[in-house]
Formats: structure tokens, sequence, C-alpha cells
């Protein structure tokens, strides 16, 4: 969605925050209380694509392309390798977050359609060193779903909708162990800053979910300081209840469970609803839910000076994908003991 008009600092054009796919402004960094996983939660086998892995960690040579942008802190000299847990083939969705006409948030040179889906190139490229198979559900600047009539990207709220469908559905049908959407953030507020990973508590996987969230969520933070960037840390969120329109909360899209929408709701919002898979007369379709564990993490905010100077810097950008894949890597790993 838009948003209203901000401080005259933006180096490109306005600050826009996703639709559905993104997470509603919060007005304080604080990281949730976590409860303590079900009983359901806990008695539950693991998804079943964590296969059990005895291969040793596979280290991961860094590009040897020199940084060129000015970096906030010089980086220590430690980072030539890094210990991956092997993937063994396991498969990964990475979901760069928005695309086409819907940008993200933008601000300071960076936009966050693109830095996302060069985020996700980056864990692609280190994923695929350590052995794993990675599927992006999106590999330029349009949306993950094509258009449907030859006359390019679809656009609007049906586009929108349909766009995050084809991300889950690419998920599913492809059996991926973990969905890992990068996102980064944006407020009106240019004081907001750091990282946090949200993760959906009403799925029947929910614990997995919760565990991966905060797997990446502290692989980043700790792999950002080690490479001399001190971020904040605003921790693990649940997403349950991220959005509320007209007094019904809304999970993110490729979070949540499966969601009804209305005929009346397309219309309300502007969509079409024969382009969302109505039939004449039909007055509600439901959503198809990704079936393995996910999680969005939003990697700095692109409307902080701060937060988009280190988005701009390739070897904080390195730091940044090293932290995911760590991050996901190393919840496989537990996981599948
Ligand atoms: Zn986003």
């Amino acid at each position: 969605m838009s948003r209203r008009a901000l401080w005259p600092l933006l180096a490109v054009g306005v600050l826009l925050i996703a639709g559905s796919g993104d997470p509603a402004p919060r007005p304080s960094a604080s990281a949730s209380p976590f409860s303590p996983a079900s009983a359901v939660d806990s008695a539950l086998p693991a998804p079943p694509s964590l296969t059990p892995s005895a291969t040793p960690a596979v280290a991961i040579v860094p590009p040897t392309t020199p940084t060129t942008s000015v970096a906030t802190f010089a980086a220590p000299l430690d980072l030539s390798r890094v210990l991956v847990p092997p993937g063994d083939g396991a498969l990964v969705v990475i979901d760069p977050g928005h695309g086409g006409d819907e940008i993200g948030a933008a601000a300071y040179g960076i936009v966050e359609k693109d830095s996302n889906l060069e985020m996700g190139r980056r864990v692609e490229r280190l994923l695929t060193q350590a052995g794993y198979r990675v599927l992006l559900t999106r590999h330029d600047a349009g949306r993950a779903v094509g258009g449907v009539d030859g006359a390019g990207q679809p656009r609007g709220f049906s586009a929108q909708r349909r766009d995050l469908q084809a991300r889950i559905d690419l998920a599913n049908a492809a059996g991926a162990s973990v969905f890992v959407s990068l996102h980064s953030n944006g407020l009106n507020d240019p004081s907001a800053n750091g990282v946090e990973t949200y993760y959906n508590a009403a799925r029947p996987f929910s614990a997995y979910n919760r565990l991966l969230a905060q797997s990446i969520q502290s692989n980043v933070i700790a792999e950002m300081a080690r490479a001399g960037y001190l971020v904040r840390d605003r921790g693990t969120l649940d997403d349950a209840c991220l959005r509320a329109f007209q007094g019904v909360c809304f999970p993110l899209f490729v979070l949540g469970p499966p969601r009804m929408t209305t005929r009346d709701e397309v219309l309300r919002r502007g969509g079409d609803p024969a382009a969302l898979g109505f039939a004449a007369g039909q007055d509600a379709i439901v959503s198809r839910a990704t079936q393995m564990p996910g999680v969005l993490a939003e990697l700095l905010f692109v409307s902080n000076p701060d937060d988009a100077r280190l988005l701009a810097d390739d070897s904080a950008r390195e730091a940044l994908a090293r932290g995911v894949v760590l991050g996901l890597s190393r919840f496989l790993a537990e996981q599948s003991r």
C-alpha cells in the first residue's frame, strides 16, 4: 500500500509499503515473547523433506571481488571461510519479495524489489556451494506470476494475490524443505532500523516456523556483528495479527494458513474476480498455503539512512546473506538429528 508523504531526503521516489505480502508498520521494536510450543506442535514429526545428514560442514568461500562502496565499519579479516551445514541436496525455496509494479519500500537509492532479488541470488549462490538445491520464486524484476493475456505483467490487487499464490504453489509443487521470503523494511519514521524475522504461530508446524525464524534472526545478527556491522536486533515476531482490516486479522499471505477471499473483498480492493479464478456466481475462494516451515526476514530498513547505507554495501550484503544461509542450514541440520 502507499504511504503518506515523506521526508524530503528520499533519493528515489516515494516510500511504498507492500500490500498483502508485507508487514504493516510497527511503531516500536521489541521481540515478541514466545509461548511454549504446544503439545501438538511438539509431537509433530519433522516435515517429510527434512533428511538426516552426516556429511561434514562445507566451507563457503566468499567472492573475491573487492568492495567498492564505503562501509560504515571496516570489515575484519576472518571472513574467508564460513562453515555451513551441508545441504545434501535438500531443496530450499528463496522468495525475493515483491516484483513488477509492486516495488516494495524505496528510499536512499534502494528499491526493495531489486534489493531483494539481488539478496536472493547471493543466498542462492552460498546455498548451492554448500550442496543445497535452490529455487528462486522470481528471476527478474517482474512478478513471480507472468502475464496471462500477452500484455506483460499483470498489475494491481488481482496480480498481487496471484503472484503470492504462485510463490506458494511453486514451493509446494517442488516439495521444498523450507520457504524463506527476503524483504527489507520501510516506514515513514526514518529512525526505525534493524532486522526482524516473521513466522506464523497458527500453522500445524508452527514450532518449526518459530525455530526457523529464531535461527535466521540470530545468525543474521551474529554474521553482521562478525563482519563489524552492529545492527539492531528487533527479534522474531508472530505475524498472526500483523494487519487488521475491519476487525479481522490477516497474517502474511506467504506464511499464513489458507485464506478465504470473498468476491466483495476482491471488488472492494479493485481486483478482478475472474483473474483470481472465481467462477460465475462463486462468492469466495480459498488460497493454498505452504506445506513446509516458512519465515519472512526483514533485512534492515530501506527508510533508515544508516541501514540503507549498509544495504548499498557489498560486504554488508554478503554478511546478511551468510546469516540467512547459516540460519536456515543450521535449522535444517538440527531438525535432521
Ligand atoms: Zn517487502
